[in-house]
Protein backbone atom coordinates (compact mmCIF):
# COMPACT_ATOMS: atom_id res chain seq x y z
CA UNK A 1 0.00 0.00 0.00
CA UNK A 2 1.73 3.79 -1.15
CA UNK A 3 2.04 5.65 2.19
CA UNK A 4 0.91 8.97 2.04
CA UNK A 5 3.73 11.69 2.31
CA UNK A 6 3.77 13.73 5.82
CA UNK A 7 1.43 16.50 5.60
CA UNK A 8 4.55 19.19 4.76
CA UNK A 9 5.43 19.10 1.23
CA UNK A 10 9.28 18.56 1.37
CA UNK A 11 9.16 19.30 -2.51
CA UNK A 12 7.68 22.51 -2.50
CA UNK A 13 9.93 23.34 0.29
CA UNK A 14 12.70 22.87 -2.00
CA UNK A 15 11.23 24.67 -4.70
CA UNK A 16 11.72 21.49 -6.66
CA UNK A 17 8.82 19.99 -7.84
CA UNK A 18 8.20 16.42 -7.89
CA UNK A 19 12.08 15.83 -8.08
CA UNK A 20 14.43 16.25 -5.41
CA UNK A 21 17.90 17.64 -6.07
CA UNK A 22 20.60 19.38 -4.84
CA UNK A 23 21.04 22.32 -2.31
CA UNK A 24 23.51 24.67 -3.76
CA UNK A 25 24.05 28.18 -2.20
CA UNK A 26 20.99 28.33 -0.58
CA UNK A 27 18.52 27.12 -3.29
CA UNK A 28 17.81 23.69 -4.73
CA UNK A 29 19.54 23.48 -8.49
CA UNK A 30 17.78 22.24 -11.59
CA UNK A 31 17.52 18.82 -11.74
CA UNK A 32 19.51 17.06 -14.05
CA UNK A 33 19.07 14.13 -16.25
CA UNK A 34 20.11 11.03 -14.48
CA UNK A 35 16.80 10.45 -11.81
CA UNK A 36 17.13 7.79 -9.26
CA UNK A 37 14.06 6.65 -7.57
CA UNK A 38 14.12 6.79 -3.29
CA UNK A 39 12.22 3.70 -1.86
CA UNK A 40 9.88 3.43 1.34
CA UNK A 41 11.52 0.13 2.47
CA UNK A 42 8.35 -1.19 4.14
CA UNK A 43 6.09 -0.82 1.04
CA UNK A 44 8.69 -1.01 -1.20
CA UNK A 45 6.88 1.66 -2.86
CA UNK A 46 9.23 4.50 -4.71
CA UNK A 47 8.36 7.92 -2.73
CA UNK A 48 10.50 10.50 -4.43
CA UNK A 49 12.73 10.49 -7.03
CA UNK A 50 16.20 12.48 -6.95
CA UNK A 51 18.21 13.80 -9.50
CA UNK A 52 21.96 13.04 -9.30
CA UNK A 53 24.54 15.78 -8.95
CA UNK A 54 27.00 15.43 -11.91
CA UNK A 55 30.54 16.71 -12.54
CA UNK A 56 29.64 20.74 -12.51
CA UNK A 57 26.55 20.18 -10.12
CA UNK A 58 29.82 19.25 -7.34
CA UNK A 59 31.91 21.87 -8.47
CA UNK A 60 29.38 24.44 -8.08
CA UNK A 61 28.99 23.01 -4.36
CA UNK A 62 32.23 23.05 -3.64
CA UNK A 63 32.73 26.77 -5.50
CA UNK A 64 29.91 28.06 -3.45
CA UNK A 65 31.02 26.62 0.31
CA UNK A 66 34.62 28.35 -1.10
CA UNK A 67 33.57 31.74 -1.61
CA UNK A 68 31.19 31.94 0.95
CA UNK A 69 34.10 30.97 3.29
CA UNK A 70 36.67 33.26 2.02
CA UNK A 71 34.50 36.41 1.48
CA UNK A 72 31.64 36.01 4.38
CA UNK A 73 31.47 33.03 6.82
CA UNK A 74 35.59 32.51 8.00
CA UNK A 75 34.97 36.89 9.20
CA UNK A 76 31.30 35.84 10.50
CA UNK A 77 32.14 37.17 15.06
CA UNK A 78 31.86 33.48 16.23
CA UNK A 79 29.27 34.66 18.77
CA UNK A 80 27.32 35.44 15.46
CA UNK A 81 28.08 32.15 14.34
CA UNK A 82 26.92 29.99 17.98
CA UNK A 83 23.84 32.42 17.65
CA UNK A 84 23.04 31.25 13.81
CA UNK A 85 23.60 27.45 15.40
CA UNK A 86 20.85 28.25 18.12
CA UNK A 87 18.87 29.48 15.52
CA UNK A 88 19.25 26.00 13.92
CA UNK A 89 18.08 23.81 16.88
CA UNK A 90 15.02 26.32 17.84
CA UNK A 91 14.13 25.70 13.42
CA UNK A 92 15.00 21.54 14.04
CA UNK A 93 12.65 21.50 17.19
CA UNK A 94 9.54 23.55 14.97
CA UNK A 95 9.75 21.33 12.63
CA UNK A 96 10.58 18.29 14.54
CA UNK A 97 7.36 16.56 13.99
CA UNK A 98 7.86 16.69 10.17
CA UNK A 99 11.47 15.81 10.02
CA UNK A 100 10.52 12.82 11.71
CA UNK A 101 7.92 11.51 9.67
CA UNK A 102 10.22 12.01 6.30
CA UNK A 103 13.12 10.16 8.24
CA UNK A 104 10.95 7.70 9.10
CA UNK A 105 9.51 7.23 5.57
CA UNK A 106 12.51 6.79 4.16
CA UNK A 107 14.66 4.73 6.23
CA UNK A 108 11.95 2.44 8.04
CA UNK A 109 12.88 3.91 11.42
CA UNK A 110 10.07 3.64 14.05
CA UNK A 111 8.40 7.28 14.90
CA UNK A 112 9.75 7.10 18.22
CA UNK A 113 13.30 6.41 17.33
CA UNK A 114 13.18 9.59 14.42
CA UNK A 115 11.57 12.13 17.05
CA UNK A 116 14.74 11.18 19.36
CA UNK A 117 17.05 11.41 16.36
CA UNK A 118 15.40 14.72 15.26
CA UNK A 119 15.74 16.26 19.48
CA UNK A 120 19.51 15.06 19.08
CA UNK A 121 20.44 16.45 15.73
CA UNK A 122 19.19 20.16 17.72
CA UNK A 123 20.62 18.95 20.57
CA UNK A 124 24.20 19.46 18.35
CA UNK A 125 23.57 22.73 17.11
CA UNK A 126 22.82 23.98 21.01
CA UNK A 127 25.75 22.27 22.23
CA UNK A 128 28.30 23.55 19.11
CA UNK A 129 26.34 27.25 19.37
CA UNK A 130 27.80 27.52 22.78
CA UNK A 131 31.48 26.44 21.67
CA UNK A 132 31.49 28.84 18.57
CA UNK A 133 32.52 31.53 20.40
CA UNK A 134 34.97 29.17 23.14
CA UNK A 135 37.68 28.48 20.77
CA UNK A 136 40.89 30.05 21.02
CA UNK A 137 45.08 29.13 20.96
CA UNK A 138 47.24 29.25 23.70
CA UNK A 139 50.32 31.54 24.99
CA UNK A 140 53.55 29.45 24.63
CA UNK A 141 56.46 30.20 27.17
CA UNK A 142 59.70 31.50 24.98
CA UNK A 143 62.55 33.92 25.73
CA UNK A 144 61.36 37.12 26.81
CA UNK A 145 61.88 39.40 23.85
CA UNK A 146 59.53 36.78 22.40
CA UNK A 147 55.52 36.77 22.36
CA UNK A 148 54.14 33.56 20.76
CA UNK A 149 50.98 32.24 20.82
CA UNK A 150 48.40 29.99 18.46
CA UNK A 151 45.70 30.67 16.42
CA UNK A 152 43.05 27.95 15.92
CA UNK A 153 41.63 28.82 12.49
CA UNK A 154 39.03 27.22 10.74
CA UNK A 155 39.77 24.71 7.50
CA UNK A 156 37.60 26.12 4.62
CA UNK A 157 35.71 24.15 2.75
CA UNK A 158 35.03 20.48 5.07
CA UNK A 159 32.74 17.55 3.50
CA UNK A 160 30.72 15.16 4.96
CA UNK A 161 30.26 11.74 3.81
CA UNK A 162 27.38 10.02 5.57
CA UNK A 163 25.30 6.53 5.69
CA UNK A 164 22.04 5.70 5.29
CA UNK A 165 21.59 4.44 9.15
CA UNK A 166 20.83 7.59 11.15
CA UNK A 167 20.97 10.41 8.15
CA UNK A 168 20.12 13.67 9.95
CA UNK A 169 21.85 12.43 13.31
CA UNK A 170 25.45 11.60 11.01
CA UNK A 171 25.31 14.79 9.32
CA UNK A 172 24.86 17.02 11.77
CA UNK A 173 27.30 15.27 13.99
CA UNK A 174 30.01 16.46 12.00
CA UNK A 175 28.27 20.34 9.93
CA UNK A 176 27.49 21.85 13.54
CA UNK A 177 31.28 21.60 15.03
CA UNK A 178 32.45 22.42 11.17
CA UNK A 179 30.32 25.39 10.87
CA UNK A 180 30.86 26.49 14.76
CA UNK A 181 34.62 26.50 13.92
CA UNK A 182 33.96 28.58 10.81
CA UNK A 183 34.04 25.98 8.10
CA UNK A 184 31.66 25.87 5.31
CA UNK A 185 29.98 22.36 4.56
CA UNK A 186 29.25 20.36 1.07
CA UNK A 187 27.27 17.35 2.36
CA UNK A 188 27.06 14.03 0.32
CA UNK A 189 24.47 11.69 2.25
CA UNK A 190 23.82 8.21 1.07
CA UNK A 191 21.83 7.54 -2.07
CA UNK A 192 19.50 4.65 0.04
CA UNK A 193 18.11 7.77 2.54
CA UNK A 194 18.96 11.26 1.08
CA UNK A 195 15.58 13.29 1.77
CA UNK A 196 16.50 14.76 5.35
CA UNK A 197 19.83 15.90 4.59
CA UNK A 198 18.41 17.99 1.91
CA UNK A 199 15.64 18.92 3.70
CA UNK A 200 17.64 20.22 6.70
CA UNK A 201 19.70 22.64 4.56
CA UNK A 202 16.90 24.04 3.10
CA UNK A 203 15.23 24.58 6.97
CA UNK A 204 18.52 25.73 7.99
CA UNK A 205 18.91 28.79 5.46
CA UNK A 206 15.46 29.69 6.88
CA UNK A 207 16.74 29.88 10.20
CA UNK A 208 19.04 31.97 9.07
CA UNK A 209 22.22 30.86 7.93
CA UNK A 210 23.76 32.05 4.98
CA UNK A 211 23.58 30.74 1.88
CA UNK A 212 26.42 29.06 0.70
CA UNK A 213 27.25 27.88 4.52
CA UNK A 214 25.60 24.18 3.96
CA UNK A 215 25.45 22.61 0.69
CA UNK A 216 24.35 19.57 0.21
CA UNK A 217 24.71 16.84 -3.06
CA UNK A 218 23.26 14.07 -3.97
CA UNK A 219 23.85 11.03 -5.65
CA UNK A 220 25.51 7.81 -5.52
CA UNK A 221 29.20 7.29 -3.76
CA UNK A 222 31.47 6.27 -6.44
CA UNK A 223 30.36 8.89 -8.61
CA UNK A 224 29.35 12.30 -7.15
CA UNK A 225 30.87 11.17 -3.72
CA UNK A 226 34.03 10.51 -5.62
CA UNK A 227 34.21 13.31 -6.60
CA UNK A 228 33.05 15.58 -4.11
CA UNK A 229 36.24 14.21 -1.94
CA UNK A 230 38.60 14.45 -4.83
CA UNK A 231 37.56 18.34 -4.99
CA UNK A 232 41.13 19.85 -4.86
CA UNK A 233 39.37 22.85 -3.06
CA UNK A 234 38.09 20.94 -0.08
CA UNK A 235 40.21 21.30 3.12
CA UNK A 236 39.13 18.20 5.14
CA UNK A 237 36.70 15.09 4.92
CA UNK A 238 34.76 13.28 7.52
CA UNK A 239 33.44 9.88 6.22
CA UNK A 240 30.85 7.76 7.91
CA UNK A 241 30.66 4.59 6.47
CA UNK A 242 31.84 1.23 6.25
CA UNK A 243 35.47 0.29 6.11
CA UNK A 244 35.42 -0.96 2.59
CA UNK A 245 34.20 2.62 1.54
CA UNK A 246 36.55 4.47 4.49
CA UNK A 247 39.89 3.14 2.89
CA UNK A 248 38.85 4.31 -0.74
CA UNK A 249 38.70 7.84 0.68
CA UNK A 250 41.20 7.74 2.21
CA UNK A 251 43.27 6.83 -0.99
CA UNK A 252 41.64 9.61 -2.82
CA UNK A 253 41.89 12.17 -0.24
CA UNK A 254 45.42 11.26 0.42
CA UNK A 255 46.27 12.30 -3.51
CA UNK A 256 45.72 15.79 -2.04
CA UNK A 257 47.03 15.63 1.23
CA UNK A 258 43.83 16.54 2.51
CA UNK A 259 43.22 14.90 6.62
CA UNK A 260 40.16 12.53 6.92
CA UNK A 261 38.18 11.51 10.22
CA UNK A 262 36.81 8.10 9.41
CA UNK A 263 33.56 7.25 11.59
CA UNK A 264 33.47 3.59 10.37
CA UNK A 265 31.77 -0.32 11.48
CA UNK A 266 32.00 -1.88 14.63
CA UNK A 267 31.81 -5.63 15.86
CA UNK A 268 31.45 -4.72 19.54
CA UNK A 269 31.86 -7.05 22.30
CA UNK A 270 30.52 -6.58 25.93
CA UNK A 271 31.52 -8.79 28.62
CA UNK A 272 28.84 -9.82 31.19
CA UNK A 273 30.05 -11.49 34.75
CA UNK A 274 28.27 -13.33 37.35
CA UNK A 275 28.33 -10.46 39.61
CA UNK A 276 26.40 -7.96 36.97
CA UNK A 277 22.79 -6.54 37.52
CA UNK A 278 21.53 -9.85 34.78
CA UNK A 279 18.48 -7.86 33.53
CA UNK A 280 20.21 -4.71 32.53
CA UNK A 281 22.94 -6.62 30.86
CA UNK A 282 19.66 -8.88 29.34
CA UNK A 283 17.69 -5.77 27.89
CA UNK A 284 20.87 -3.86 27.14
CA UNK A 285 22.01 -6.76 24.78
CA UNK A 286 18.37 -7.30 23.51
CA UNK A 287 18.24 -3.38 22.61
CA UNK A 288 21.26 -3.59 20.54
CA UNK A 289 19.25 -5.57 18.13
CA UNK A 290 15.99 -3.95 18.12
CA UNK A 291 16.61 -0.63 17.64
CA UNK A 292 16.58 0.74 14.23
CA UNK A 293 17.12 -3.40 13.68
CA UNK A 294 20.20 -3.32 14.39
CA UNK A 295 21.54 -0.86 11.93
CA UNK A 296 24.06 0.85 14.33
CA UNK A 297 27.81 0.91 14.46
CA UNK A 298 28.43 1.48 17.58
CA UNK A 299 25.33 -1.60 17.97
CA UNK A 300 27.31 -4.14 20.52
CA UNK A 301 26.22 -7.54 18.87
CA UNK A 302 29.04 -10.21 20.82
CA UNK A 303 27.57 -10.58 24.20
CA UNK A 304 30.32 -12.72 26.13
CA UNK A 305 28.53 -14.18 28.40
CA UNK A 306 30.46 -16.24 31.23
CA UNK A 307 30.01 -19.58 31.89
CA UNK A 308 28.39 -19.54 35.24
CA UNK A 309 25.43 -17.01 33.94
CA UNK A 310 25.44 -17.98 29.55
CA UNK A 311 22.42 -19.81 30.11
CA UNK A 312 20.42 -17.56 32.39
CA UNK A 313 21.49 -14.75 30.26
CA UNK A 314 20.20 -16.22 27.39
CA UNK A 315 17.34 -17.22 28.71
CA UNK A 316 16.58 -13.14 29.91
CA UNK A 317 17.26 -11.72 26.44
CA UNK A 318 15.00 -14.23 24.73
CA UNK A 319 12.39 -12.47 27.02
CA UNK A 320 12.90 -9.18 24.85
CA UNK A 321 13.00 -10.53 21.52
CA UNK A 322 9.49 -12.28 22.01
CA UNK A 323 6.58 -11.00 20.67
CA UNK A 324 7.83 -8.09 19.31
CA UNK A 325 5.82 -6.30 16.98
CA UNK A 326 6.47 -4.74 13.48
CA UNK A 327 5.40 -2.34 11.41
CA UNK A 328 5.64 0.83 8.83
CA UNK A 329 7.93 3.67 10.22
CA UNK A 330 4.88 5.59 10.70
CA UNK A 331 3.23 3.15 12.61
CA UNK A 332 5.72 3.48 15.30
CA UNK A 333 6.33 -0.35 16.14
CA UNK A 334 8.80 -2.35 17.67
CA UNK A 335 10.57 -2.39 14.59
CA UNK A 336 10.31 -0.83 11.16
CA UNK A 337 12.11 -2.54 7.94
CA UNK A 338 15.79 -2.76 6.94
CA UNK A 339 16.86 0.03 4.75
CA UNK A 340 17.21 -1.85 1.96
CA UNK A 341 16.40 -4.91 -0.14
CA UNK A 342 20.55 -5.56 -0.42
CA UNK A 343 20.83 -4.81 3.62
CA UNK A 344 17.65 -7.71 4.03
CA UNK A 345 19.77 -10.44 2.17
CA UNK A 346 23.60 -9.56 3.77
CA UNK A 347 21.54 -9.86 6.77
CA UNK A 348 19.65 -13.42 5.89
CA UNK A 349 22.77 -14.51 4.61
CA UNK A 350 24.75 -14.12 7.49
CA UNK A 351 22.19 -15.83 9.56
CA UNK A 352 22.56 -18.60 7.07
CA UNK A 353 25.87 -18.78 7.09
CA UNK A 354 25.94 -19.16 10.93
CA UNK A 355 23.66 -22.03 10.76
CA UNK A 356 25.86 -23.79 8.51
CA UNK A 357 28.97 -22.86 10.86
CA UNK A 358 27.22 -24.58 13.40
CA UNK A 359 25.75 -21.70 15.63
CA UNK A 360 21.88 -22.29 17.32
CA UNK A 361 18.79 -19.77 16.69
CA UNK A 362 18.44 -20.06 20.83
CA UNK A 363 15.54 -17.10 20.55
CA UNK A 364 13.95 -14.70 18.14
CA UNK A 365 14.23 -15.61 14.18
CA UNK A 366 11.52 -16.45 12.07
CA UNK A 367 10.55 -14.93 8.79
CA UNK A 368 7.76 -12.04 9.72
CA UNK A 369 4.38 -12.84 8.50
CA UNK A 370 4.19 -10.07 5.70
CA UNK A 371 3.98 -9.39 1.98
CA UNK A 372 6.04 -6.69 0.98
CA UNK A 373 8.71 -4.84 3.06
CA UNK A 374 12.39 -5.77 4.04
CA UNK A 375 11.57 -6.82 7.54
CA UNK A 376 13.69 -9.55 9.59
CA UNK A 377 12.95 -10.54 12.89
CA UNK A 378 16.08 -10.16 15.63
CA UNK A 379 17.75 -13.92 16.34
CA UNK A 380 19.22 -14.67 19.24
CA UNK A 381 22.35 -16.99 18.43
CA UNK A 382 24.33 -19.27 20.78
CA UNK A 383 27.23 -21.82 20.47
CA UNK A 384 28.75 -19.18 18.25
CA UNK A 385 32.87 -19.21 18.55
CA UNK A 386 34.81 -16.13 17.80
CA UNK A 387 35.87 -17.26 14.98
CA UNK A 388 32.96 -17.54 12.97
CA UNK A 389 32.25 -15.20 10.09
CA UNK A 390 29.12 -14.14 11.89
CA UNK A 391 31.39 -12.93 14.95
CA UNK A 392 33.89 -11.65 12.98
CA UNK A 393 31.92 -9.17 10.32
CA UNK A 394 29.52 -6.47 11.22
CA UNK A 395 26.32 -7.92 10.25
CA UNK A 396 24.59 -4.01 10.65
CA UNK A 397 20.88 -6.24 11.21
CA UNK A 398 18.84 -7.52 13.97
CA UNK A 399 21.64 -10.86 14.76
CA UNK A 400 22.69 -10.98 18.82
CA UNK A 401 25.52 -13.19 19.19
CA UNK A 402 26.05 -14.47 22.41
CA UNK A 403 29.88 -16.73 23.13
CA UNK A 404 31.04 -18.35 26.08
CA UNK A 405 34.01 -17.51 28.43
CA UNK A 406 35.22 -18.79 31.43
CA UNK A 407 38.23 -16.58 32.51
CA UNK A 408 38.42 -12.66 33.05
CA UNK A 409 41.37 -12.87 30.05
CA UNK A 410 40.14 -15.33 28.54
CA UNK A 411 36.88 -13.09 28.43
CA UNK A 412 39.00 -9.68 26.55
CA UNK A 413 41.66 -11.71 25.20
CA UNK A 414 38.21 -12.65 22.94
CA UNK A 415 36.52 -9.15 23.31
CA UNK A 416 40.09 -7.90 21.70
CA UNK A 417 40.12 -10.92 18.76
CA UNK A 418 38.32 -8.69 16.23
CA UNK A 419 39.94 -6.18 13.42
CA UNK A 420 37.17 -3.13 14.72
CA UNK A 421 37.69 -1.20 18.03
CA UNK A 422 34.64 0.81 17.72
CA UNK A 423 33.27 0.27 21.93
CA UNK A 424 33.13 -2.37 24.45
CA UNK A 425 31.00 -2.79 27.18
CA UNK A 426 31.25 -4.29 30.14
CA UNK A 427 28.79 -5.39 33.13
CA UNK A 428 30.13 -6.33 36.81
CA UNK A 429 29.47 -4.94 40.41
CA UNK A 430 33.31 -5.38 41.29
CA UNK A 431 34.96 -1.71 39.92
CA UNK A 432 38.15 -3.05 40.20
CA UNK A 433 37.33 -5.77 37.49
CA UNK A 434 35.96 -2.81 35.96
CA UNK A 435 39.17 -0.39 35.86
CA UNK A 436 41.42 -3.19 34.78
CA UNK A 437 38.87 -4.24 31.61
CA UNK A 438 38.43 -0.50 30.86
CA UNK A 439 42.44 -0.07 30.49
CA UNK A 440 43.02 -3.98 28.43
CA UNK A 441 39.72 -3.26 25.95
CA UNK A 442 40.52 -2.29 22.77
CA UNK A 443 38.05 0.53 21.75
CA UNK A 444 37.26 4.29 21.82
CA UNK A 445 34.67 3.95 24.14
CA UNK A 446 33.99 1.44 26.92
CA UNK A 447 30.51 1.52 28.69
CA UNK A 448 30.32 0.17 32.07
CA UNK A 449 27.08 -1.44 33.22
CA UNK A 450 25.00 0.38 30.99
CA UNK A 451 25.33 0.17 27.45
CA UNK A 452 23.06 2.75 26.37
CA UNK A 453 25.35 5.54 27.99
CA UNK A 454 27.16 8.62 25.91
CA UNK A 455 25.62 11.40 24.56
CA UNK A 456 26.79 14.60 22.33
CA UNK A 457 28.70 15.60 24.70
CA UNK A 458 30.96 12.16 24.89
CA UNK A 459 33.79 11.94 22.35
CA UNK A 460 33.75 9.13 20.13
CA UNK A 461 35.33 6.65 17.77
CA UNK A 462 37.33 3.78 17.04
CA UNK A 463 40.13 2.04 17.73
CA UNK A 464 41.93 -0.16 14.99
CA UNK A 465 40.00 -0.67 11.95
CA UNK A 466 36.87 1.20 13.57
CA UNK A 467 37.95 4.83 11.89
CA UNK A 468 40.45 7.62 12.77
CA UNK A 469 40.17 10.43 14.56
CA UNK A 470 36.86 11.16 17.09
CA UNK A 471 33.40 13.01 16.96
CA UNK A 472 31.21 14.45 19.17
CA UNK A 473 32.35 16.85 22.16
CA UNK A 474 35.06 19.31 22.11
CA UNK A 475 37.58 16.66 20.88
CA UNK A 476 35.72 17.32 17.26
CA UNK A 477 37.02 20.82 17.42
CA UNK A 478 40.65 19.71 16.97
CA UNK A 479 39.74 18.21 13.25
CA UNK A 480 37.62 21.41 12.21
CA UNK A 481 40.53 24.02 13.05
CA UNK A 482 44.09 23.92 11.82
CA UNK A 483 46.59 25.20 14.50
CA UNK A 484 48.68 28.44 12.95
CA UNK A 485 51.59 29.87 15.21
CA UNK A 486 52.50 33.47 15.62
CA UNK A 487 56.37 33.71 16.84
CA UNK A 488 56.82 37.98 17.42
CA UNK A 489 60.12 39.15 18.39
CA UNK A 490 60.92 42.69 19.61
CA UNK A 491 62.84 44.38 17.09
P1 LIG B 1 28.93 2.90 2.76
O1 LIG B 1 30.38 2.90 3.05
O2 LIG B 1 28.43 1.97 1.71
O3 LIG B 1 28.43 4.35 2.32
C1 LIG B 1 28.57 5.48 3.15
C2 LIG B 1 28.56 6.71 2.29
O4 LIG B 1 29.71 6.70 1.44
C3 LIG B 1 27.35 6.84 1.36
O5 LIG B 1 26.96 8.19 1.28
C4 LIG B 1 27.91 6.38 0.02
O6 LIG B 1 27.23 6.91 -1.09
C5 LIG B 1 29.32 6.94 0.11
N1 LIG B 1 30.30 6.30 -0.77
C6 LIG B 1 30.35 5.00 -1.18
N2 LIG B 1 31.41 4.79 -1.98
C7 LIG B 1 32.05 5.98 -2.10
C8 LIG B 1 33.21 6.41 -2.81
N3 LIG B 1 33.94 5.57 -3.56
N4 LIG B 1 33.58 7.70 -2.71
C9 LIG B 1 32.88 8.57 -1.95
N5 LIG B 1 31.76 8.22 -1.27
C10 LIG B 1 31.35 6.94 -1.33
O7 LIG B 1 28.21 2.65 4.16
P2 LIG B 1 26.65 2.44 4.42
O8 LIG B 1 26.30 1.07 3.94
O9 LIG B 1 25.90 3.62 3.89
O10 LIG B 1 26.57 2.51 6.01
C11 LIG B 1 26.80 1.41 6.82
C12 LIG B 1 28.19 1.49 7.43
O11 LIG B 1 28.34 2.74 8.11
C13 LIG B 1 28.41 0.43 8.49
O12 LIG B 1 29.67 -0.16 8.32
C14 LIG B 1 28.36 1.22 9.79
O13 LIG B 1 29.08 0.66 10.83
C15 LIG B 1 28.93 2.52 9.38
N6 LIG B 1 28.55 3.59 10.34
C16 LIG B 1 29.51 4.09 11.18
C17 LIG B 1 29.17 5.05 12.13
C18 LIG B 1 30.20 5.62 13.08
O14 LIG B 1 29.98 6.68 13.64
N7 LIG B 1 31.32 4.97 13.32
C19 LIG B 1 27.85 5.52 12.19
C20 LIG B 1 26.91 4.99 11.32
C21 LIG B 1 27.27 4.02 10.39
Amino acid sequence: MQRPLPDWDFHTALGAPKVLSSFIDGRAVLPGLNLLPVEDPATEDEITWFAEAEEDTVAAAVQSAQETFLRHWRHAPPVQRGRLLFAIAAKLRSRAEDLARLESLDTGKPLGQTRTDIETAARYFDYYGGVADKIGGETIPQPESSFTFTLREPIGVVVHVTPWNSPITQMVRGVAPSLAAGNTVVVKPSEIAPISSVVAAALFVEAGLPPGVCNVVLGRGSTTGARLVSDPRVGHVTFTGSVRTGKAIMAMTAQNVVPCNLELGGKSPTLVFPDADLDAAALSAARQVIRNSGQACVATTRILAHADIHDDLVERIGRHVAGLTIGHGLDNRDLGPLASAAQKARVLGYLDGALSDGATVAAGGGMPDVERGHFVMPTILTEVTNDMTVARDEVFGPVQCVLRFESEEEGAAIANDTPYGLAAGIFTRDIARAFRLMRVLEAGQIRINNFAAGGIETPFGGYKQSGIGREKGMEALRHYTQLKTVILDTP
